[in-house]
């Protein structure tokens, strides 16, 4: 065991308890840097699901009857305690997901904000009042939550996204489900204590650990979920869609992306390559929002390649805990795999491989996961690898001639989420955020970094409509109710009794 203070095995947290799983059945945890097993992780099924619902189902009768603002009081001490408990978060965060300490420090962070972000909204979760057409009557709107509502989590973002979605729910008078990924329980496990601590009533969360194949179908088959708030990869969200749309249950699918950074002839092209490197090799490529294209302009091409090749050269590679570190594992060996056969795919494809395109494995790298930051050059935008999503350190530079065909290049792929463009001139740093097509828009910055008060999400391929963050975040998780009252002693019939 990595690390005393972790408990060697993990339980649910259902009604405000923390209890056994039904099923005797664990999985390890490890941790990607080193391959040593951190905690176990049930495994649990229906029954396991059951329980949570029926917990849910009870609490939020109540939950909702509270003061909104009473909700927001106890989701701003949440806030406090994540703020309290930042670092130790973040570690346990590097530990188990692998990203470098500075950037776990950062996604935490955007836990906080969230949590004091959506704490305001319980003064506000404004409806609508508008006129009447018929008199002596008053016509409002008001959002009314949804009842239970289910979510359900990657690894990738495993304290983030959680915040993302439970924190809209919880303060429009929902009680949640949670499902995180198997490979990152901790931070659910640390953020379920704090709930607890904070004083959430029993019930309005519950985290249900599991495989997707058990908990996560039994959320979806459940009548009394009402929604299923998705992040995760497009097969599995695919799959989700369907069984959702055949029970007519509202289903939030944020999923994988194909992002993209243009650099014009005239941009700054020591920005551009600080740009191309935090957003293309953070988080070792396994952001939904990481740059895996560049799209730069012939008359530039070469040098930005150089200056690219260069940076790339000083980027440390190992354990994230390790401060100096900028470049961590990738998640597991299949994962690992998943993008040794891209660069296989790229090779073979045509394209000309110019750094990295191996798996590391000497000793100090030889127990974790790690893998070489890659360069592609010459890469056409139709071979598979400007294509799909490779989720790893590997970037495709795509030569074009005028901003018109970088953003037709930019958005001839399947999936819609970040794009970014880096250019001193305003007229095309304009026509680009209007036509390219994807959910969030960078200029003169990579394609990670979105602050959580503004919507977040993609078009096309990524997403189904909804948006995480941001005041959308409330469209998942209310319904829109719509209220008339007559004051008139009459009955008055509408687009009738209008003279
Ligand atoms: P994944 O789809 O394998 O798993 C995501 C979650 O879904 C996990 O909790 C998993 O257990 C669960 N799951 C799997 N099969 C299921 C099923 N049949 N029914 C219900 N639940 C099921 O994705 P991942 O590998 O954990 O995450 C990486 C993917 O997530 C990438 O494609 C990435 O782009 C995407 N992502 C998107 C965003 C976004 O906001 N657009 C953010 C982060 C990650």
């Amino acid at each position: 065991m990595e690390n005393p203070n972790i408990e060697k095995r993990l339980v649910n947290y259902i009604d405000g308890e923390w209890v056994l799983p039904v099923k005797n059945d664990y999985t390890p945890v490890r941790n990607p840097a080193t391959g040593k097993t951190i905690t176990s992780v049930p495994l649990s099924g229906e029954k396991d699901v059951l329980a949570a619902v029926t917990a849910a189902k009870k609490a939020q009768k109540e939950w909702a009857l509270v003061p909104a603002p009473q909700r927001a009081e106890l989701l701003f001490r949440v806030g406090s305690l994540m703020k309290e408990r930042k670092e130790k978060l973040a570690s346990i965060l590097t530990m188990e997901n692998g990203k470098v300490i500075e950037e776990a420090r950062g996604e935490v962070q955007e836990g906080i904000d969230m949590a004091y972000y959506m704490a305001g909204e319980g003064r506000r979760l404004f409806g609508q009042t508008t006129p009447s057409e018929l008199k002596n009557k008053f016509a409002m709107s008001t959002r009314a939550p949804v009842g239970v509502v289910g979510i359900i989590t990657p690894w990738n973002f495993p304290i983030a996204i959680a915040t993302w979605k439970s924190f809209p729910a919880i303060v429009a008078g929902n009680s949640v489900i949670w499902k995180p990924a198997t490979e990152t329980p901790l931070m659910a496990y640390e953020l379920a204590k704090i709930f607890e601590e904070a004083g959430l009533p029993a019930g309005v969360v519950n985290v249900v650990f599991g495989s997707g194949a058990e908990v996560g179908e039994a959320m979806i088959d459940h009548d009394d979920i009402r929604v299923i708030s998705f992040t995760g990869s497009n097969d599995t969200g695919r799959v989700i869609a369907s069984k959702c749309g055949m029970k007519l249950k509202k289903v939030s699918l944020e999923m994988g992306g194909k992002n993209a950074v243009i650099v014009m002839d005239d941009a700054d092209l020591s920005l551009a390559v600080e740009g191309i490197l935090w957003s293309a090799f953070g988080t070792s490529g396994q952001r939904c929002t990481a740059c895996s294209r560049v799209i730069v302009h012939e008359d530039v091409k070469e040098e930005l390649t150089e200056r690219l090749l260069l940076a790339m050269e000083q980027l440390t590679i190992g354990n994230g805990l390790d401060e100096s570190v900028k470049v961590g594992p990738i998640i597991n060996e299949k994962a690992l795999e998943k993008v040794d056969r891209y660069v296989h795919i790229g090779r073979q494809e045509g394209a000309t491989l110019l750094a990295g395109g191996y798996v590391l494995n000497e000793d100090k790298y030889s127990s974790g996961h790690y893998y070489a930051p890659t360069l592609f050059t010459d890469v056409r935008p139709d071979m598979r690898i400007a294509k799909e999503e490779i989720f790893g350190p590997v970037v495709s530079l795509i030569e074009v001639s005028s901003l018109e065909e970088a953003i037709d290049v930019n958005n001839n792929v399947t999936f819609g989420l970040s794009s970014s463009i880096f250019t001193q001139n305003i007229n095309q740093v304009f026509t680009a955020q209007r036509d390219l097509d994807t959910g969030i828009v960078y200029v003169n910055a990579g394609t990670t970094g979105a602050e959580i008060h503004l919507p977040f999400g993609g078009t096309k391929g990524t997403g189904n409509g909804h948006r995480d963050s941001g005041l959308a975040a409330l469209d998942v998780f209310t319904e829109w109710r719509s209220i008339y009252v007559d004051f008139s002693g009459r009955l008055q019939r509408a687009q009738i009794d209008t003279e």
